[in-house]
């Protein structure tokens, strides 16, 4: 065995052999090796069922399924070992207008990242499935590029092709301890030998949790039992195949929670059934192997029976095998792909339960990541990162089971799922509770989308289109345009960053230049190695060497990792994490400081407190840091607090705001009056994959500074000309719905852009959209057509910041509001 490498894959399921393999084609083919501890493909591998579906609704997934895709698609020609790819296509059928929805949505982004998918009417699916009962559909969709593969053979093909490059195999090979040593490299220790590296790849499978453990990792992976039935061959296949007639492609009843294909002239149906139990809780055997469950048909005889009504020839088969098997879960159903939290070098490529899928695309970004040191597209979607320590065991459990259950449900984008919750709850929730709140769920926190009042159910009601939450939402803006609303916003990330060399770094990290002011406050943003946008931070100056940072609370882990390792090690900062520590309430709106005066001494006047200040202040018993900024465009403050005084603040200020007219608002009403500010978003308008100018951020970045993360790159970037910008948008025509990301851009037939978010501005009482487009077409004025499920609408771009573009409301010019 080799004693030391640049990388070691642990795992020989198609993921770990397809992370080697790319890796061996960056380069580093003689430097990195796998580690198997039985055969290649024992772990889940060899029992997929080996369908390659491109649907998926997220951007970064819907990435990598169509990179997969083509990859495969070339992989015999270029290693010679067959990979039995049948490019067989994939129908999806609608049983209802939401599901229409719903593919009319997915067809957008699958437009704006070059994934072909075609609309069908139901006697088109019946021409290119004649078996299939169309009865009941409203349409469906076919991607004709997908199909299935042989799982075993796409990994020996990946393996040979990274052992052409140099790569090594170790199978039979188990490893035992992981070990960061003092220098920084890996020890990996195995029952033949240990090895040390500089990069560890986990891609363990079904061992994920005990692999994580070996470094200290509680990794948010948990797999689920997965079945799938193979029949008897049926003779109207076995004739079409006589006939010379092509295979019948991959069919999907969504709203049956079922696949099927065809398999040797007979079926494969696959359900996705509620009740599906977590296994491997804690891991599987060791020795485990080739390893699969009793099956359990009544478990998923409504799925069978469904089926049966829609492939009637599917009831007239006997069934030959039952193959029930464990498929690894991640709360939200997608992988963790990408570097593991508090571990240097250590990267994680788990979770996969659309492995054989994903395998291709989730090895090229990794790849990617670890020998150039950064992905080159926007993997917030498969970030490990994304969950954070409230993902306990028990947690996982629930939300596991639930991910699975809700493979095939309507993927609405305002979508809450309600397995374990409520989980993190701020002192005010009861409170917003009796208000009317209906609560959504970020990073475990429950935080109020909207209230429901004056009678109206306090649910939600999910929808690709306005639904009954818009009147909600258009009454909290009302309310907080014209009087004052509160929103609790306790979920944001929070954290200090203090010591001696605590501005020295921060000012290294971000592209801004820090507050220079005590209780000054800056918006500052850390660029990735390639100039695009990684994280946004509001960062308060506390004192000469100390720095209160506040981020979005979803991206808690990733904002304060991302810090944390770049930090010296020369203990000259400190990292404190605050996020548990502090409250967080918004008063917005123009009676905002009348009501605050009535609760603190502090001089709130435009003078005693400037825009973008902030002070340290009392609130009855409370020493709060007010910061004089917000996401919504009014005169407003947000409240810090420490969390065990929140209820008292809380109540102080809807006493004192009784007669003002203060009431809470929730998550939708602030996204809707941000859209109306231009202001941007992480994960949407700020993306790794746009460089900051392309983000129109330019007004943030200094580059005359000196040197900051990524300012080199930004300035190549810059030099080589933007290749898209980001614009706002005014939509026409249009009463029933609203952009919701990734719509395509559309001018004479051509792509031209995509939008990022979209949404109604009730203060502007326009359908607004922000959105990417190619520079020349960013001008105010300049029109194109935007697609909102299925149709076009004609879009043009206005300037930014509809909604009082001069902040006078912010600045409160007239100080007025007093
Ligand atoms: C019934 C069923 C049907 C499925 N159908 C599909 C499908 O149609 N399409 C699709 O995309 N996906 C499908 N999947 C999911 C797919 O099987 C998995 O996502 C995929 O196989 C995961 O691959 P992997 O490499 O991550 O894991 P695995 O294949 O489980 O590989 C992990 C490997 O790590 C090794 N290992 C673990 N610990 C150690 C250690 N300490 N030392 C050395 N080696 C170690 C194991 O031995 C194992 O070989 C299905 C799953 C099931 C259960």
């Amino acid at each position: 065995m080799k004693s030391h490498v640049r990388a070691v894959v642990i795992g020989g399921g198609v993921v770990g052999v397809s992370a080697l393999y790319h890796l061996a084609k960056k380069g580093w083919g003689d430097d990195v090796v796998l580690i198997e501890k039985a055969e290649l493909t024992s772990g889940s591998t060899w029992h997929a069922a080996g369908l390659l579906p491109l649907f998926n609704m997220s951007y970064s997934v819907g990435q990598i399924h169509k990179y997969s895709v083509n990859l495969y698609g070339a992989l015999e020609e270029e290693t010679g070992q067959a990979v039995g790819f049948s490019r067989v296509g994939n129908v999806r059928l609608a049983m209802n207008q939401d599901r229409m929805d719903e593919y009319y949505q997915y067809a957008a982004t699958a437009k704006t990242i070059g994934v072909n998918v075609e609309f069908l009417t139901p006697d088109e699916i019946l021409k290119l499935w004649p078996m299939c009962n169309i009865d009941g559909l409203v349409g469906g969709i076919v991607h004709p590029d997908d199909g299935y593969i042989q799982p075993a053979d796409l990994t020996q093909s990946l393996a040979k092709g990274a052992r052409a490059r140099g790569a090594t195999i170790y199978r039979n090979t188990m490893v035992l301890n992981i070990e960061q040593t003092t220098s920084g490299a890996w020890l990996v220790q195995t029952d033949k030998g240990d090895i040390t590296c500089d990069h560890v790849v986990s891609a363990t499978g079904n061992y994920a949790r005990k692999t994580g453990a070996m470094v200290g990792l509680d990794i948010p992976v948990i797999p689920v039992e997965h079945q799938y039935i193979v029949t008897e061959p049926h003779p109207e296949l076995q004739q079409r195949k006589q006939d010379g007639l092509p295979e019948l492609g991959v069919l999907r009843e969504a709203d049956g929670s079922w696949y099927l294909r065809e398999e040797n002239g007979g079926f494969i149906l696959g359900p996705y059934e509620q009740g599906a139990p977590c296994c491997y809780v804690d891991g599987p055997d060791p020795r485990a192997e080739y390893e699969l469950f009793q099956e359990d048909i009544d478990r998923i005889a409504p799925h069978i029976e469904a089926a049966m009504n829609r492939v009637p020839a599917f009831a007239e088969v006997g069934i030959k095998k039952v193959y029930n098997g464990a498929i690894a879960y991640t709360p939200d159903g997608n992988p963790i792909i990408g570097p593991a939290w508090d571990r240097d070098n250590f990267w994680l490529n788990e979770g996969h339960s659309f492995g054989i899928t994903a395998a291709g695309g989730a090895g090229w970004q990794l790849a990617e990541w670890i020998v150039d040191g950064e992905p080159t597209i926007d993997m917030l979607g498969v970030e490990p990162r994304r969950f954070g320590d409230y993902a306990t065991k028990d947690y996982l459990i629930e939300k596991n089971e639930e991910a699975y259950a809700s493979v095939f449900v309507t993927h609405f984008p305002d979508e809450e799922r309600p397995a374990g919750r409520p989980l993190r709850l701020a002192p005010c929730y009861e409170r917003l509770q009796a208000m009317g709140a209906v609560f959504g769920q970020k990073f475990g926190w429950e935080r109020a989308n909207f209230f429901a009042t004056d009678g109206a159910p306090q649910q939600d009601d999910w929808s690709f289109r306005r639904s009954n939450w818009f009147d909600a939402v258009a009454k909290e803006v009302k309310n907080t345009s014209e009087n004052a609303g509160l929103l609790d916003m306790t979920a944001f990330a929070k954290c200090r960053i203090s010591g001696r060399g605590a501005e020295a770094f921060l000012d290294y990290m971000v592209a801004n230049v820090l507050p220079k002011n005590i209780g000054g406050i800056a918006l500052c943003h850390s660029l990735n190695r390639n100039g695009g946008i990684h994280s946004e931070f509001t960062i308060r100056r506390e004192s000469a060497d100390s720095f209160y940072l506040v981020s979005a609370g979803a991206l808690q882990r990733l904002d304060h990792d991302y810090l944390q390792k770049r930090m010296p090690k020369d203990g000259t900062v400190q990292f404190t994490q605050l996020t548990d520590a502090y409250g967080v309430l918004v008063l917005a709106g123009p009676n905002s400081r009348r009501i605050l005066q009535r609760v603190t001494d502090a001089d709130l006047s435009n003078e005693g407190f400037r825009w973008l200040t902030s002070q340290d202040i009392t609130i009855g018993d409370a020493a709060v840091n007010a910061m004089r900024v917000n996401y919504v465009g009014e005169l407003g403050w947000e409240l810090h607090h420490p969390i065990e005084h929140q209820n008292e603040i809380f109540d102080l200020l809807f006493d004192a705001g009784a007669d003002l007219g203060l009431k809470p608002f929730g998550i939708r009403a602030m996204d809707t009056m941000r859209l109306e500010k231009s202001y941007r978003m992480v994960g949407t308008e700020l993306s790794i994959e746009y460089s900051a100018y392309e983000s129109a951020m330019e007004r943030f970045i200094k580059t005359d500074k000196g040197d900051f993360l990524g300012r080199d790159a930004l300035l190549a970037r810059k030099e080589a000309g933007c290749k898209t910008l980001l614009i706002t948008m005014e939509i026409a025509d249009i009463d029933d719905a609203d952009a919701l990301g990734n719509n395509a851009l559309v001018k004479g037939g051509e792509i031209i852009g995509r939008a990022t978010g979209g949404g109604y501005g009730f203060r502007v009482q326009k359908s607004l959209a922000l959105g990417m487009v190619k520079p020349e077409l960013a001008t105010p004025g300049s029109a194109f057509d935007i697609e909102i499920l299925g149709k076009l609408y004609g879009a043009t771009v206005i300037s930014d910041s509809p909604f009082d573009p001069k902040n006078e409301r912010l600045r409160d010019v007239n100080g007025t509001n007093n």
